[in-house]
């Protein structure tokens, strides 16, 4: 009823502009990072609709426009004042149809995105992905019973050709595992030898990281680990990035998918949920504060 009432009102489009205005009175500015996962081919006419609205409202930016104008809000705030905010694209677990539908789809709004890739999941046979799928990707009690084409992962050549055509290839750990549950021993696998495979696929280095699973999973022994080792650490938990008080190693990103009807993707596009995880989003830096650089 709340998102309904919202997009009637056009709130999503107020929430924007005022956001705007107060940037140009001296705010700081915000930046969005959303989270998406299966993109299948029949869905691909909403991912477009999508596209369609976030141009009009944000500049879709790949990962390095999205850190450099980050940088450039933060030394100096009133030149990107009258720019809309920079929007970017990420998808988890390293899905076929990200290859095949999101790809693309980006590239025709002169974009790219960030794919996190699992290397076991890459590396799983045939016969065995819908056992890893619904084991290890997807584990909820009532996982919707997918076709084959949407559980496929994507195989380390069409790895290697996303990152030869500009997009971004980041760390989603090694197997998919919840990063509380797991030894020392273990996280450096999780973490170092899977961004070690995924810039053998590439050929690049490994700059992004994504969590796995949800906020209750992060532990400051393992956040320490994924930044020594990669530029960017996304979160697990929605927001808009506030370019003066977040940081490169604690990105926000907003779970946004093709499912959604507009008045839902409107809604958290435009940061209206923002509220209801700010107590989340304050538990995470106070967690991590002595670890998250100044
Ligand atoms: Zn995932």
């Amino acid at each position: 009823m709340l998102i309904k009432t919202a997009a009637v009102l056009r709130a999503d489009e107020l929430a924007l502009a005022l956001q705007r205005w107060l940037v140009r009175c001296g705010g700081s500015p915000s930046m969005l990072a959303v989270e998406m996962h299966e993109t299948p081919e029949r869905d691909q006419h909403l991912f477009r609709r999508q596209l369609e609205w976030a141009v009009r409202h944000f500049t879709l930016v790949d990962l390095a426009a999205f850190a450099q104008l980050w940088q450039q809000a933060r030394l100096d705030p009133k030149s990107v004042a009258s720019a809309k905010p920079p929007l970017l694209f990420t998808f988890d677990d390293g899905r076929m149809s990200n290859y095949t539908v999101a790809a693309r789809l980006l590239e025709s709004f002169d974009t790219r995105g960030v794919f996190f890739v699992v290397p076991q999941f890459v590396k799983c046979d045939p016969e065995h992905v819908r056992q890893y799928y619904y084991s290890r990707i997807d584990t909820r009690q009532q996982a919707p019973n997918l076709p084959d084409e949407e559980i496929c992962p994507m195989n380390p050549e069409q790895i290697a050709d996303l990152a030869g055509r500009g997009h971004s290839v980041g760390n989603h750990t090694y197997s998919h595992v919840n990063l509380a549950t797991v030894s020392e021993n273990e996280l450096h696998h999780e973490i170092v030898d899977s961004a070690i495979q995924i810039a053998a696929w590439t050929g690049q280095p490994v700059d992004a990281f994504a969590w796995t699973f949800s906020w209750a999973s992060i532990t400051p022994v393992a956040w320490r680990m994924i930044q020594q080792h990669h530029r960017f650490c996304f979160a697990p938990c929605p927001g808009t990035v506030n370019c003066r008080l977040d940081s490169p190693s604690l990105i926000w990103r907003t779970e946004v998918e093709l499912s959604y009807l507009p008045p839902d993707y409107r809604f958290m596009f435009s940061g209206l949920a923002d509220p209801l995880w700010r107590s989340t989003r304050e538990r995470l830096r106070s967690l991590l504060r002595p670890h998250v650089p100044t």
